[in-house]
């Protein structure tokens, strides 16, 4: 059968020596580089019926209904479950899972799209976010062959609800320090599970729930597959939130649970490296969401100040609004660029692998680890753009922003959590430092060091060009020496 993504990704196989965090040294051709426009018709297709999908069962009865959409939860949850259903009946619940499980098996790249059209869903981006890409991988990437059996099918149609719960109250940025216990029976045939998980998105309807555990005194994580009707399981109250209303966010509880030994996922102690390398998908898909927050909140501040006058003329004629849209497009651009140039580079990665035999999962999980550093910058800036542009429309729109019935304050309260999961923007900025210093000085994947001892040269070079230094002539200073 042929491979669906080797059919998807056209490739050049120039940029697939590409190494993650290479761009800060690495020279790089046009060729190199992935543009939006090199989209084929099949993936915009994809986004055209997410952005389609949205519209018509999410915006189009908020709007008709006004704050029908954000009082779903607890109270209308069969919506939502009624949504997930049909999203799973259109595939959408299954795109990164090969169709080998019932899945649409798109490249990586066709994902990360996928995101971009679904920021126009509000909360519910975070809702399918969570079954698409948390909730399933870690069974996709690590699961062992009647695992994928057991439960991809269903998480794919939509027919089973998938979360990921690593949070604790005394545990967040400090995942690895979490509390819940797994205790093997003396048989071998069951784990006990005790403790406690906060912040579950999806969690008051799910099905099955990716829990993040100690075996014994492991230092480190275990994984485990934990059923809703496993007994000693139970759910909390839903939180009450800032935003992403619309999206189900509990606690749960673990008292004695006995979960079948057969559901550990994947190694003994390697669900801590599971949890990060899961989480490098999350943040790639949050900077692409920043790239639909932004594309959202420009086409509706340009209609907006069109069609507003004040002065006797539309406000689009003044300055301050010109610079707002401007902004938000100029900072748009820049991430849509680097967002999907940088998902290319990781497609490129994955065929690689995939053509040396390792299956489709693996491929997947270890090509976007490569790029977790642009995956940790990708989420900063899309999260950052996100709250950005959605505050900047909402000052477009004056008063009637935030008004309820637009929706777009709405928005600014959904797009703040962009900056809070998936780790906050704070860790993720330092974890794209830690991982380059230690690319470029330990483990020297990333010529950091070749490139640092060619930066005098350069000072040098542009001293005897204009008889002065780079600083005093105002020269750009070219850091990919
Ligand atoms: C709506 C919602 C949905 C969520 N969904 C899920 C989910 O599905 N599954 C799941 O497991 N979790 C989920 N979370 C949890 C989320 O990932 C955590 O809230 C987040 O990782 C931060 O952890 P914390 O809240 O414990 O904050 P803390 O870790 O206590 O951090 C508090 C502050 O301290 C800062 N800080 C912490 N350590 C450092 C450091 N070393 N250096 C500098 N600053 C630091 C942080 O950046 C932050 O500003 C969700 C949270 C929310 C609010």
């Amino acid at each position: 059968m042929e491979d669906p993504l080797t059919k998807k990704v056209n490739t050049n196989p120039s940029r697939s020596h590409l190494t993650g965090g290479g761009f800060i040294v690495d020279d790089t051709t046009p060729d190199d580089i992935f543009i939006s426009e090199e989209f084929t018709e099949e993936q915009l297709m994809i986004k055209e019926m997410v952005i389609d999908f949205c519209v018509h069962n999410i915006q189009e009865p908020f709007f008709k209904n006004g704050r029908e959409l954000e009082a779903t939860i607890p109270e209308d949850r069969n919506k939502i479950l009624a949504l997930l259903k049909k999203a799973g009946d259109l595939g959408l619940c299954g795109i990164s899972i090969s169709e080998a499980y019932g899945g649409m098996g798109l490249d990586f790249n066709t994902g990360i799209l996928f995101n971009e059209a679904l920021a126009s869903g509000f909360a519910f981006a975070t809702t399918l976010g969570a079954q698409t890409s948390i909730g399933s991988l870690p069974i996709y990437y690590y699961g062992n062959e009647q695992q994928k059996q057991q439960y991809l099918p269903g998480i794919a149609s939509g027919k089973l609800i998938a979360s990921y719960a690593l949070t604790e109250p005394n545990s967040g940025s400090d995942a690895n320090s979490a509390k819940t216990k797994a205790l093997l029976s003396a048989d071998g045939t069951n784990y006990s599970l005790n403790g406690q998980k906060i912040w579950i998105t999806n969690g008051g309807f799910a099905d099955i729930y990716i829990v993040f555990a100690k075996i014994e005194d492991d230092k480190n994580l275990s994984a485990f597959i934990v059923e809703r009707n496993y007994p000693g399981f139970s759910v909390g109250e839903e939180a009450k939130k800032m935003g992403i209303k619309a999206s189900s966010t509990v606690q749960i509880f673990f008292d004695n649970c006995i979960v079948p030994s057969q559901n550990l996922l994947g190694d003994r102690e390697a669900g801590f490296k599971m949890a990060l390398n899961i989480l490098n998908t999350g943040r790639i898909k949050i900077g692409s969401g920043g790239v639909g927050a932004g594309k959202f909140s420009v086409t509706k501040g340009i209609e907006y100040a069109l069609k507003r006058q004040q002065f006797n003329q539309p406000i689009a004629n003044f300055g301050a609004v010109k610079q707002k849209i401007g902004t938000i497009i100029t900072r748009t651009y820049a991430l849509e660029a680097a967002v999907y140039r940088t998902d290319k580079n990781v497609d490129e990665k994955i065929l690689k692998k995939i053509k040396n035999g390792i299956n489709d999962g693996t491929s997947k999980l270890n090509g976007v680890k490569e790029f977790a550093i642009e995956c940790a910058i990708l989420k900063v800036v899309g999260a950052d753009l996100a709250c950005y542009a959605t505050d900047e429309v909402m000052q477009i729109h004056g008063g009637m922003g935030y008004a309820a019935e637009l929706g777009l304050e709405m928005a600014y309260r959904d797009s703040r959590i962009t900056k809070i999961y998936e780790g906050t923007n704070d860790i993720n900025g330092m974890l794209s430092v830690a991982e380059l210093i230690k690319k470029g000085l330990k483990t020297n994947e990333i010529d950091l060091n070749g490139a640092g001892k060619k930066i005098p040269f350069m000072v040098l070079s542009e001293y005897f060009r204009w008889g002065k230094s780079p600083l005093e002539t105002g020269a750009k200073v070219d850091a990919k020496v």
